[in-house]
C-alpha cells in the first residue's frame, strides 16, 4: 500500500499539471460551435489512456464521441465500470468569472475553470488512480473498465444507445461514479439512492386569438385562469400529489433508514435560512431530508401566459402553459405515470379549453443495496483514506443515465464524490479543491487495491 500512496505522492504535481490542461479544453457540449472541443477532449482522454498501457477507443456517435478502456479480462473475476463525463455545461455569464473559465487557476487550494469538479477533476481521479494500480500489481486479478461521454451535459443520448447496443462488452459487478459530492468538507460519503424524473409541458388553448377581457371576459374561458385551477388539482396543500395511482408503488421509508437520516448532522435551520424561507414546506410526516431524498413530489418550473410586460393590459389571452416535473422514487414506474397524469389532466381540464400535454423526458429512481460487497470495500477506502467512516445518504437529484446503466448492466452502484457544495457546478467560479483531488485519487487507488487483495484471497 506505501509504494502505491508513494507513488501517488511523488506524481502530484504531474497530474495537476496534466488536470489543468484538461481544463483548458472547452468542451461544451450543448453548443455545435464546440463539437471539436468535445472531439478533442475525448482525444485528450484516450492519450491519457494510452499512456497507462491502455488501447482506447474512441467510439463515434451521431453526436459527441465516448471514449472506452478495458484492463485485461480475468475469468471469473470481479469487474468495475468507472463512468465520468468529459463534456462541461457553458461558462455564461463570463462577466461573473474572477478568472476565465478555460484558464484554470489556483485560489485558495482550489482550480478554478469551467468543469473542474464537474466532471473532469472527478473523472481523473479514478484514472490516475488506475494508473497507479496497473504500476503497482500486476496482473491485475480483477478487470477495469472505463467508460466516459462527452454528452452528459446535453442528454447524455449517445451513451443511452451504446449502453444497450453493446451491454455484453460493458459487463461489470459494479459501476463507480464520481459525478456528486462529499457530505461536507473532510467528510466523505456514500449516496446510496437517486430520485428519478419526469418533465412536462402542458398547454391549454381558449380562444383562437388573444381577446379584450372587457369586452369578452366573464363569457369566454380564460386558458391561464383554467391552467391555474387545474395545476391547483395536482397538489394539495399538504404536498401530496393528487394524480390517482401516484404513491401505489412508492416504498415506505424503513424505520432504520429513518433513524439514520436523523442522526446525520444535519441543521435544519440553517438551510432553510441560507436560502430565505421562514420554513420548510412538504408532505406531512415526513422531515425534510425524507422529502427530499426519499418521498415523490410535484414542482411547477415554469408558467407563461398572457402580458407580461411592464403596466397593465386588458388581455384575455388565447394561451396558457406550464412547465413541471415530478421527482419519483425508486420503483415508480415514470411510463405509468405519466398516462395517469395525462388522465387525471384531461379530467379536469374544462370541456371549453383545449389540452395538450408533451412528455418530455423520463427516468426512474435508483437505490443500491447497502448489503452490497462493493459498498464494504468502499466504505472501508473512504475510512483508511480520509480518517473518518464515509455517511450513507441518498440525493434528491436525479442522474438518468446511471439509473439506466444500473439497470441494463444489472450492476451495483457506487456514488462516491469528491465534491463540495460550494463548488459552484454550473455556475460562474466553477472550482475544484485540490486537496479533494488528491484524496480521491488515494480512496480510488485503495478501493482498487482492496478489490485485488480480497481476489488475490479467493485464489490461494
Ligand atoms: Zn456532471
Amino acid at each position: 500500500m506505501e509504494s502505491v500512496n508513494q507513488y501517488l505522492d511523488e506524481n502530484a504535481q504531474r497530474f495537476e499539471s496534466e488536470f489543468f490542461d484538461f481544463l483548458k479544453i472547452p468542451s461544451v457540449s450543448t453548443v455545435p460551435s464546440h463539437a471539436d472541443d468535445v472531439q478533442k477532449a475525448a482525444e485528450w482522454l484516450a492519450n491519457r489512456l494510452t499512456q497507462i498501457g491502455l488501447q482506447p477507443e474512441i467510439v463515434k456517435t451521431k453526436r459527441h464521441p465516448l471514449v472506452y478502456a478495458e484492463t485485461p479480462a480475468v475469468p471469473n473475476a470481479p469487474i468495475v465500470l468507472i463512468y465520468g463525463h468529459f463534456d462541461v455545461q457553458p461558462p455564461d455569464p463570463l462577466d461573473l468569472w474572477i478568472s476565465p473559465p478555460f484558464e484554470p487557476t489556483v485560489r485558495d487550494g482550489s482550480v478554478y475553470a469551467r468543469g473542474a469538479t464537474d466532471d473532469k477533476g472527478q473523472l481523473l481521479t479514478h484514472v490516475y488512480a488506475a494508473e497507479a494500480i496497473l504500476k503497482a500489481i500486476h496482473p491485475l486479478p480483477f478487470q477495469i473498465k472505463f467508460l466516459f461521454e462527452g454528452e452528459e451535459e446535453d442528454g447524455s443520448d449517445s451513451i443511452s444507445e451504446y449502453v444497450k447496443v453493446f451491454k455484453e462488452k460493458l459487463a461489470c459487478d459494479c459501476l463507480i461514479v464520481s459525478d456528486c459530492e462529499m457530505f461536507a468538507p473532510g467528510q466523505p460519503a456514500i449516496i446510496y439512492g437517486l430520485r428519478g424524473i419526469m418533465a412536462f409541458e402542458l398547454t391549454l388553448t381558449g380562444a383562437c386569438r388573444d381577446l379584450h377581457s372587457g369586452v369578452f371576459g366573464g363569457a369566454v374561458y380564460n386558458p391561464a385562469v383554467a391552467l391555474c385551477q387545474m395545476l391547483n388539482k395536482v397538489i394539495d396543500e399538504n404536498g401530496r400529489v393528487q394524480i390517482p395511482g401516484f404513491y401505489k408503488d412508492v416504498v415506505l421509508i424503513p424505520d432504520r433508514e429513518r433513524k439514520q437520516f436523523a442522526d446525520l448532522p444535519f441543521d435544519e435551520k440553517e438551510f432553510f435560512e441560507k436560502i430565505g424561507v421562514a420554513k420548510g414546506f412538504g408532505e406531512k410526516g415526513f422531515t425534510s431530508i425524507e422529502q427530499r431524498w426519499a418521498r415523490p413530489t410535484f414542482d411547477i418550473n415554469g408558467l407563461t401566459s398572457g402580458y407580461q410586460g411592464e403596466g397593465s393590459k386588458t388581455v384575455l389571452p388565447s394561451k396558457a402553459s406550464a412547465k413541471f416535473t415530478f421527482r419519483l422514487v425508486p420503483k415508480q414506474n415514470p411510463e405509468e405515470i405519466a398516462k395517469n397524469v395525462e388522465q387525471y389532466l384531461q379530467s379536469v381540464c374544462p370541456p371549453e379549453i383545449k389540452m395538450e400535454l408533451e412528455f418530455q423526458h423520463g427516468a426512474g429512481g435508483l437505490l443500491v443495496s447497502l448489503d452490497s460487497e462493493f459498498v464494504e470495500i468502499a466504505t472501508a477506502a473512504l475510512e483508511e483514506t480520509f480518517g473518518c467512516p464515509p455517511f450513507f445518504t441518498r440525493e434528491g437529484g436525479s442522474i438518468p443515465i446511471i439509473t439506466e446503466m444500473s439497470e441494463v448492466l444489472d450492476a451495483d452502484v457506487l456514488l462516491i464524490g469528491w465534491g463540495l457544495d460550494d463548488d459552484n457546478l454550473h455556475a460562474p467560479n466553477e472550482k475544484f479543491s485540490l486537496a479533494c483531488f488528491h484524496r480521491g485519487i488515494k480512496a480510488s487507488a485503495r478501493l482498487m487495491e482492496e478489490i485485488a487483495r480480497r481476489q488475490k484471497g479467493k485464489k490461494v
